[in-house]
């Protein structure tokens, strides 16, 4: 821990190997990023030397500004080197269907997405209430999108069976006023893909933009195809897809803070870029959201992305495709629990279908045994499930997994399901947001040992108490939990 009295800001300057002892002392509380014990968050290669590279090319070009690239070629150079990466893995690029795509490298897949949003948006000028359509699987990104641009957001609700969007469906969202339609590919929470080419197909012939959000696929499927797998078309071979993301912080195994945004031509770009001269200051032109940026996490990616190559990625993607059916075959193996989706990706998703074997409870002793899953609440109609991002590291752990697993849910099943309190979760199912005062909301967390400090090793009755909210309450009551953890500190 920091020392008493000393803050980020000591009177006297702490000498580097201290500052760095600290940060590593806190580093220790933190979920393990390496090591395929980690099913979110983190995306490890588990290859022997490459965090050092990234590391390496990071420190070279951390201090240099992609504000602008006329001061720093070297920066403009590997954003072109990546776009035109991420583009011919893509579909896009010479001798393609698309040879004229362009894109621009942003700060991560929200980035991307707010600015494919944001140029649909800004091509419409004559629309006064733009809105776009996203299947209820699409990510929360689209909402976030939606919401700073002051875009409607149209949902198009995805069958609980095969957890897409009838296209149908789609087609009877989109109103003279949607400016853009999107698909994942595959969608974050279940790993599944949206039938891409039909959804492309109905904006096309609306004449709207159709972006394919595969800031988590895209990176992953196109060796997963090369492999063998049944990979649907999903990217710029696919007619009506005018813009597609991709987050080379995911499964290029980039270190934090990259992302493609491709576009199928510089005029569907054109209304992403901010220009701007009408001040006294410099001249200013913002490809992205973030004016001063590092070039640290793009030098970095050029390097994973030189290092690894095709051959290293088509290795990766082997093992990951590997330790995915190794997961499944570990769920499919415990009584009460079922793949929500049969993995076509690098997720696996399951569920329970035992009351008795609760799996916020399971999530826990999960954790509890050293395996980080990623607990997700039930949500229109589908029920609450445990997400795992599969990476390639997870390969060597899968046979580990599996006994894990087994007894994880036996001692779950025992322990029985979080029994919240009569009027907690009464009130969990009435309260408005507005009841929510900052007396009820300190109780609340105090009950739930939640507050200043570390999260509690259990979160089940948290996530049991979410699960019991209605949307609105689950999203306030997240707010304030976590602005419960950002206080300073003196
Ligand atoms: C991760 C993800 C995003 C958002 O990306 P961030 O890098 O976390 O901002 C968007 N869409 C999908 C499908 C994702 O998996």
């Amino acid at each position: 821990m920091i020392e008493e009295g000393t803050g980020a800001l000591p009177v006297e300057g702490v000498p580097a190997d201290r500052v760095l002892a600290e940060i590593r002392a806190l580093r220790a509380a933190d979920r393990p990023t390496h090591g395929g014990r980690l099913f979110a968050y983190v995306y490890d290669p588990g290859v022997a030397g490459l965090d050092e590279l990234a590391r390496a090319a990071y420190a070279e070009s951390a201090h240099v500004n992609g504000l602008d690239p006329t001061a720093f070629p070297s920066l403009l150079a590997m954003e072109n080197a990546l776009v035109g990466a991420a583009a011919r893995l893509l579909g896009g690029g010479p001798g393609t269907s698309a040879p004229e795509v362009v894109g621009s490298v942003t700060g991560g897949g929200t980035e991307s997405l707010i600015l494919a949003v944001k140029a649909a948006r800004d091509a419409r000028p004559d629309l006064a209430a733009p809105r776009i359509v996203v299947p209820a699987s699409g990510h929360a990104a689209f909402a976030k999108a939606a919401h700073y641009l002051r875009v409607a957001l149209d949902t198009v609700p995805v069958d609980p069976a095969t957890l897409r969007p009838a296209v149908a469906d789609v087609a009877a969202a989109i109103r003279p006023e949607t400016v853009l339609v999107a698909a994942s590919a595959p969608a974050y929470a279940h790993g599944v893909i949206d039938p891409v080419a039909e959804i492309a197909a109905v904006a096309a012939a609306a004449g709207v933009r159709c972006h394919v959000d595969a800031c988590f696929g895209g990176w992953a499927l196109p060796w997963l195809r090369r492999l063998g797998a049944p990979v649907p078309a999903f990217d710029f071979a696919v007619d009506g897809v005018t813009s597609i993301s991709v987050d080379l912080h995911k499964y290029a195994y980039a270190p934090k803070g990259v992302s493609v945004l491709l576009h199928r031509d510089a005029g569907l770009r054109a209304p992403q870029y901010f220009g701007y001269a009408d001040w006294p200051g410099y001249t200013m032109v913002n490809p992205v959201i973030a004016s001063t940026r590092s070039g640290g996490p793009i030098a970095a990616a050029y390097a994973t992305l030189r290092h690894l190559g095709e051959a290293g990625y088509l290795r990766l993607a082997a093992r990951t495709r590997e330790a995915v059916s190794g997961l499944a075959d570990a769920v499919r193996a415990v009584d009460g629990l079922r793949l929500l989706a049969e993995p076509e990706s690098t997720v696996v998703c399951f569920t329970s279908d035992d009351p008795g074997l609760d799996l916020f409870v399971l999530v826990d002793e999960l954790t509890a045994r050293g395996w980080h899953t990623q607990p997700q609440l039930a949500y229109a109609g589908l029920p609450a499930s445990v997400h795992l991002t599969v990476t390639a590291a997870v390969a060597p752990r899968v046979a580990e997994f599996g006994p894990a697993l087994a007894d994880a849910a036996a001692v779950a099943r025992a322990a029985g399901p979080v029994v919240l309190p009569p009027e907690v979760r009464a009130l969990a199912a009435s309260l408005t947001p507005e009841e929510l005062s900052p007396e009820l909301i300190a109780g609340l967390a105090a009950g739930l040992g939640l507050g200043a400090g570390p999260a509690p090793d259990r979160m089940a009755a948290v996530n049991t108490l979410l699960d019991a909210a209605p949307v609105p309450l689950r999203e306030r009551l997240l707010v304030e939990f976590v602005g419960l953890l950002q206080r300073p500190t003196w």
